[in-house]
């Protein structure tokens, strides 16, 4: 199947011939997180909400599939794209259209990065109060239609907390433009909050208003070596509570991921944190570096002395900051262990230790000699589980995926913390919620996308 000619012409005629992109030049170019990403042959870069529109009105009208993509960093597959479908990227609506210190608002077009949005908000001692590892990559349209996370949603939510306002194109080129600058805005139903999460399947987001935040202040980081999981969410608790220190990260790793880290980047100086099985990296800033690293320290002796932690090691300089951050946010487990499979779930914080000790057991005791390798956010209880064995797994996910979601909700947790449904997990939605909600999310989308060219096959079935 490909795009028709006619259809081609059109979009061309729209945003101009140097904006489209053919087969041959996408299979040339990196598709990002998901090796299928470029398998449409056609990409169209529209450059304002006007071009927008008018390829999902020519899009409809022909009934061409269209699959929107920001960075390509999505972890679930929902920017997969297959040849008949028209790619629509945001890369060309970048622009940051206006930032306001006092009222602590920005107006931005989906295509700007995080990164971009972070770095205009620092000029202003601002923060966009969200980070996550793909930040150079990721865009915001990309990161609302996921609902994103990270390692500040603990303090400002996930990306869904963060939006004002939405533009948004629907599937027949009509634009909803819901552009609010004010936290309070009770008029009728927010109907664009719906597609914050709708991974592209019910509209393509055009621009976006954010709430921003004041940057933190001077921060300390430390390395701690965990005398086990509910220690580790002892000493979250105690943290998460100190007014002298304002906690600005709690990333969860496994001993085996730091530990593949360390010798995949050659990082050194950890050998007595990788005994122990748990490491967490906290951060936490106060008026002053000193400030932060006193306030740190304290909670680190008090935790020793009540034997939460085994070892730790405070950061004395950038270089050091930077490798506890790379042991953390590095892929080697993926590289050194290919054919893995990813499970992004979370619990309440106080459930996690009992949760996290019963998925293991299960995925232990498989006869494919499962190995676990474990990071997270462990200030929302959300953790990542890479599950990999000495041959691939990835064609026993669903098999896999029943040991690890077995008793999430006897635990009151999700399956999908923050990477969405995409392709991963749509068996895992359509076995896990509940008839009465897949029913509305299927009416909403047939509502609003009734001949299915937005982002089709993505979460919901075909
Ligand atoms: C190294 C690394 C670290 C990561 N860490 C985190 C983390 O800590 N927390 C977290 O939540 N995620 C994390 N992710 C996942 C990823 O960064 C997020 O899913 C991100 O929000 C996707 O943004 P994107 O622009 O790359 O979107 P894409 O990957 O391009 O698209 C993702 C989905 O959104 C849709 N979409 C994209 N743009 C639009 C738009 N303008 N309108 C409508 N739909 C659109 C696509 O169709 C697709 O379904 C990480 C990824 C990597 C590679």
């Amino acid at each position: 199947m490909t795009v028709p000619a006619a259809v081609i012409d059109s979009l061309a005629d729209i945003v101009g011939r140097e904006a489209l992109r053919h087969a041959a030049d996408l299979r040339s170019r990196d598709p990002g997180i998901h090796p299928d990403n470029f398998g449409g042959d056609l990409m169209v870069r529209p450059a304002e909400t006007g071009e927008l529109s008018r390829v999902l009105a020519c899009c409809h009208a022909a009934r061409v599939a269209v699959v929107p993509q920001g960075g390509r960093t999505g972890l679930a597959g929902g920017a997969v794209s297959r040849p008949g479908q028209v790619i629509v990227s945001l890369d060309r609506m970048n622009r940051i259209e206006a930032l306001d210190p006092v009222s602590r608002t920005v107006q931005v077009g989906a295509g700007v990065t995080l990164a971009a949005l972070a770095a205009q908000a620092a000029e202003h001692g601002l923060s966009p109060g969200i980070d996550l590892g793909a930040r150079d990559s990721a865009t915001i349209g990309g990161m609302i239609s996921t609902n994103a996370g990270g390692a500040s949603a603990f303090r400002h939510g996930t990306m869904r907390d963060r939006v004002l306002g939405l533009e948004v194109v629907l599937a027949d080129g009509a634009v909803l433009s819901e552009l609010g600058l004010v936290r309070k805005r009770n008029e009728g139903l927010q109907v664009e909050r719906i597609f914050a999460g709708a991974e592209g399947t019910l509209g393509v987001i055009a621009r976006a208003t954010l709430s921003l935040v004041p940057a933190d202040g001077p921060a300390a980081t430390a390395m701690v070596g965990l005398r086990d999981l509910a220690a580790g969410v002892a000493l979250a608790d105690t943290l998460l509570r100190n007014r002298s220190l304002t906690l600005t990260a709690l990333e969860l790793m496994s001993a085996n991921h730091a530990a593949t880290v360390c010798r995949s980047c050659a990082l050194k100086g950890f050998d007595e944190l990788l005994a122990t099985p748990y490491l967490l990296l906290v951060a936490g800033s106060a008026a002053s570096s000193a400030a932060a690293e006193a306030a740190l320290v304290a909670e680190l002796e008090a935790a020793a002395s009540l034997e939460l932690i085994l070892d730790a090691v405070v950061a004395q300089n950038e270089a050091q900051r930077a490798a506890m951050w790379r042991m953390r946010e590095d892929w080697a487990v993926d590289r050194e262990y290919p054919g893995g499979i990813w499970f992004d779930v979370s619990v309440p914080l106080a459930q996690l230790p009992g949760y996290l000790h019963s998925a293991s057991a299960r995925l232990k005791g498989h006869p494919a000699g499962l190995s676990v390798f474990v990071i997270g956010h462990l200030g929302d209880g959300n953790v990542h589980l890479t599950v990999n064995a000495a041959q691939p797994v990835t064609d026993r996910y669903e098999e896999i995926a029943e040991l690890v979601t077995a008793d999430l909700a006897a635990y009151g947790g999700s399956f999908s913390a923050e990477h969405g449904i995409g392709l991963e997990k749509r068996a895992t939605l359509q076995r896990l919620v509940s008839p009465v909600k897949l029913a509305l999310m299927r009416r909403l989308k047939d509502a609003l996308d009734p001949l299915g060219i937005m982002n089709p096959g993505k979460v919901l079935p075909d």
